[in-house]
């Protein structure tokens, strides 16, 4: 019954039916699994009874024995929604991203791991708990041809670290060897942000948006800029 689709409804849809009389038949009646309660029997599977249940939000639907095994299922759906993300949000490409994200930086068992969580690479804490906060502070994928990147690739996933972008661009981001010519000197990225006291992400994103070596290395962090903190859900 798990994996087929749950009508609920907000009233009851199903008439009781005399309980089986064999010993080894378990009556769920009454019994509490989450929010949902065992109403009363409506029927029997191969594998257990049939139970009209009714959440605790107020809707109704049958469900089998099996689906309260292990606490398979523990709410209509409602709780869910209220503390995870829905169903149509995980089926989100962005919700894959956050979550291979999550994997590679704190899944020992990752084949990512490696090169992620153990460099050191985390993601925040906001981004960690929610998925809904990662979507906010990121917004949708631009194309299917986009990934997440981190500016700093020594950075943290974190909203001012990570922006969408094309392998291509990735590719060009990660070019360490990145060279800057300005007022007659040339040195790579990395010694003219300690030399004009930007970090080198910044420093590396302005370029990536085309600004002048003059602006790139000149202009102060502005902070005025940067994006609000939205608010959390
Ligand atoms: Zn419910």
């Amino acid at each position: 019954m798990s994996g087929r689709k749950q009508k609920w409804s907000e009233h009851p849809s199903a008439t009781p039916q005399p309980m089986p009389t064999d010993k080894r038949f378990i009556d769920l009646t009454g019994r509490v699994f989450g929010r949902l309660c065992a109403m009363f029997y409506v029927g029997r599977t191969a594998s257990g009874g049939l139970w009209h249940c009714q959440c605790t939000c107020g809707r109704w639907a049958t469900l089998a024995t099996s689906n309260f095994k292990y606490d398979r299922q523990i709410s209509c759906g409602c709780y869910r929604r209220e503390v995870e993300c829905s169903h149509e949000e995980t089926r989100m490409a962005e919700y894959t991203v956050w979550k291979m994200m999550k994997d590679r930086c704190s899944n020992k068992r990752s084949r990512l791991y490696v090169n992620y969580g153990g460099r050191g690479i985390a993601v925040c804490e906001q981004w960690r708990g929610s998925f809904r906060s990662f979507l906010n502070d990121m917004g949708h994928r631009p194309s299917s041809k986009h990934s997440i990147e981190r500016v700093d690739n020594n950075g943290h996933y974190e909203p001012r670290n990570c922006r969408w972008a094309t392998m291509r661009e990735q590719l060009r981001n990660k070019r360490n060897n990145r060279r800057l010519t300005y007022d007659g000197k040339t040195m790579c990225l990395s010694a003219w942000a300690e030399h004009v006291g930007l970090p080198r992400y910044l420093l590396s994103g302005r370029l990536n948006r085309g600004w002048t070596p003059e602006a790139v290395l000149t202009t102060p962090i502005n902070l005025r800029f940067s994006r609000p903190s939205k608010p959390r859900c």
